[in-house]
């Protein structure tokens, strides 16, 4: 069982510096398996449960990605009409990843997937209210006005959708389309084309542009980065 001294542990996962993790530990806000320890050079390994002001610090066999996923690929670990999976873009990491809620099939954009369960039903669960930007290519020139029930909260199949954000980006008035971007923080199913569809706009093509303070940056469609120790202390 490989182990390291707690402050390297602490600056391996990004929180602090080395000297920073130090001076948190002298301050007694550090936590091993629950325990306040003040001194220094205690060992810990993969097992040891550390936190720093009560925030978990990410375990070393846990793994998180930000995957651009491609159209066409369903969201799921295994697909019985044998399309592509998200998973099928990870087969070069050696862990049993999932993704972080899902995009449709046909949709785009950005993914999370990771193999830490707790991490993964704490984003989705709805009292976190992470912020989903989603570009949506739209059959049909909405007014500012003609949208105004995103803003508002809408009622669909009898469920009452929390408010949106949106912005009309452009138009194509020769096609009859227009690019609309929309900010939700609730994810249920089909949501973003249910909204569009109700207000007499169906979606003709989807991506997710952003997800809390992440976004697609560097990335193009199939591609992926691991997360950053910063990025998901943030998303915590
Ligand atoms: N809303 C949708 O309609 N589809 C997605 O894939 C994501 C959000």
């Amino acid at each position: 069982q490989p182990t390291e001294r707690l402050q390297k542990a602490i600056a391996n996962a990004g929180v602090a510096s080395r000297r920073a993790a130090e001076q948190l530990i002298a301050t007694g806000r550090v936590t091993v398996n629950d325990v306040v320890v003040r001194e220094m050079g205690v060992k810990v390994g993969p097992h040891d449960a550390i936190a720093v002001d009560g925030v978990p610090l990410s375990h070393p066999e846990h793994k998180y990605f930000l995957f651009y996923k491609p159209r066409r690929v369903v969201s799921t670990v295994h697909d019985d009409k044998h399309r592509r999976t998200v998973t099928d873009f990870f087969t070069d990491e050696q862990v049993r990843l999932y993704p972080v809620g899902r995009l449709d099939y046909d949709t785009s954009g950005l993914l999370i997937m990771t193999n830490d369960g707790e991490f993964a039903n704490l984003l989705m669960h709805p009292k976190f209210r992470i912020e989903k930007k989603y570009v949506a290519k739209v059959q049909g020139i909405p007014t500012r006005t003609a949208l105004a029930p995103m803003r508002q909260g809408m009622k669909i199949d009898g469920k009452k959708l929390a408010p949106g954000r949106y912005n009309i980006l452009s138009s194509d008035k020769d096609k009859r389309t227009a690019v609309v971007e929309l900010t939700i923080h609730q994810g249920v199913n089909h949501q973003v084309k249910n909204m569009f569809k109700a207000l007499g706009y169906p979606v003709m093509k989807l991506s997710r542009v952003q997800y809390g303070p992440l976004n697609l940056d560097g990335l193009t469609s199939g591609d992926y980065r691991a997360l950053k120790p910063r990025e998901i202390q943030a998303l915590r």
